[in-house]
């Protein structure tokens, strides 16, 4: 037996709804903020990621790499956001000088340790909105994930925000981070010590307990943010309060990606039996991206949300339903000249905007039987000996138990009407 590779999973047709109702959602809240979707490739040339500024683990050590038959180095994408980019500027969308609201959803791929809401190929939902730096704008992302979340049902969710300032501001903080762990080093985890250099933002959202403590004491963000961070930062607010979202800030929240100037936000679960990763999603403001693609020198930002911790976050609240078949109609029908008129009606219901089944493995009548109960017909069409005789349809309505003797004619019709006394919300 050949298992699937570790790090992925199945979605089996029993689960298969829950993607769709999500899925679903997605469609509907993308439609309402008036985004559109854009699909791009899942590999891309390895220096759209591997860019001189990127230091995070998630491009250096978590990228899947490897060469093609023509030596060319591919990389098989961790995140959404730069081929957006890539595309934005290759496509040169931005010579229709409109700010491009965008949304993708699509396999990401991160060679990271697995666990619950942990994979190494998973799905995001994300929005990218490029060409502009205004405040209404980033409170409307922020606007749009709080609604998205509880457009799905979610009630145990807390958004928090920050500030990592313009970049000069982000420079003199990550330097007086790195003045004041300086004198800690040795007490730092190893992964902390590895990150002081180039990524000491990153050392602020370390989980270990001594990385913590020291942590503590650390020198704030908001103390180096420029006047104009500051002020940006408080419109955002403002305009969250006219929106009414709950949000907190949390000055030690910075993100996994290096590009990240201004607002970030994320979004995390508070539900029990949730698990270590529960952060549902997240984003922010880029401002250099762009450019450093060789664009125009224009701002941009987004967020990403991983589409099977939400999952997840629905099972934990139960918010699915019962996988439900959703078969209108089985046909039954035993015999070769059976069976072919039984063709005939199996074709018009199916023409006539019913799922209809039938029996395709020449079962004998009290499998057909069982197929469809298993399958939670609502009505089961059985046509025999009689019935090709006399040109006519035994219906069955299987939560009545009620049964009819029509002809062919007729069998729509009078699903239709029992339709409409016994499942209302079919019609
Ligand atoms: P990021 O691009 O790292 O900000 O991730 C955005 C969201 O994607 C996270 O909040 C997670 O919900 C999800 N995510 C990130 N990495 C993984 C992973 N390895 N497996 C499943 N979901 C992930």
């Amino acid at each position: 037996m050949i298992n699937k590779v570790k790090g992925t999973y199945d979605i089996l047709p029993n689960e298969i709804h829950k993607w769709h109702f999500l899925e679903n959602k997605i469609r509907e809240i993308t439609k309402k903020y008036n985004y559109i979707e854009m699909r791009v490739p899942i590999m891309e040339y390895s220096e759209l990621f591997f860019r001189k500024n990127e230091f995070s683990d998630m491009v250096q050590k978590e990228t899947y790499n490897f060469k093609d038959k023509a030596d060319r180095n591919i990389t098989l994408r961790p995140e959404g956001t730069a081929g957006i980019i890539r595309s934005y500027i290759e496509n040169k969308l931005y010579s229709f000088n409109e700010l491009l609201k965008v949304y993708y959803v699509g396999q990401m791929f991160r060679y990271e340790r697995p666990q619950k809401g942990r994979y190494r190929q998973f799905m995001q939902f994300g929005v990218e909105v490029i060409g502009n730096k205004n405040a209404l704008l980033d409170a409307d992302i922020i606007k749009f994930s709080s609604e998205f979340i509880t457009s799905l049902g979610l009630k145990n969710v807390e958004i928090e925000i920050n500030s990592l300032g313009d970049l000069k501001s982000r420079e003199d903080y990550k330097q007086a981070l790195i003045n004041y762990l300086e004198p800690f080093k040795e007490n730092l985890s190893n992964d902390s010590k590895a990150r002081l250099k180039n990524n000491p933002l990153r050392i602020l959202d370390s989980k270990d307990e001594e990385d913590i403590k020291i942590i503590k004491n650390a020198p704030n963000i908001i103390d180096y943010l420029s006047f104009d961070s500051k002020k940006y930062l408080s419109k955002i607010e403002e305009y969250l309060k006219i929106f009414k979202v709950n949000y907190k800030i949390n000055n030690k929240l910075v993100r996994g990606l290096d590009y990240y100037s201004e607002i970030v936000f994320e979004v995390k679960a508070n539900i029990k039996n949730f698990g270590a990763q529960n952060v549902l999603g997240g984003g922010g403001r880029y401002e250099s991206l762009i450019s450093e693609l060789n664009g125009p020198k224009m701002g941009a930002i987004g967020f990403a949300f991983g589409m099977e911790r939400l999952i997840i976050a629905l099972e934990s609240e139960n918010l699915f339903e019962e996988f439900k078949n959703n078969l209108d109609a089985y046909v039954i029908s035993f015999g070769e000249e059976e069976k072919k008129y039984a063709v005939g009606i199996f074709e018009h219901l199916r023409n006539s905007s019913l799922i209809v089944d039938t029996d395709f493995k020449g079962q004998n009548f009290k499998n057909q039987l069982k197929d469809a109960i298993n399958k939670s017909a609502k009505f089961l069409i059985i046509i025999g000996k009689n019935e090709l005789d006399s040109n006519t349809v035994t219906l069955k309505n299987t939560k009545s138990q009620q049964q009819f003797t029509l002809k062919k004619q007729d069998i729509l019709k009078k699903i239709k009407e029992e339709m409409k006394v016994h499942y209302e919300d079919k019609l």
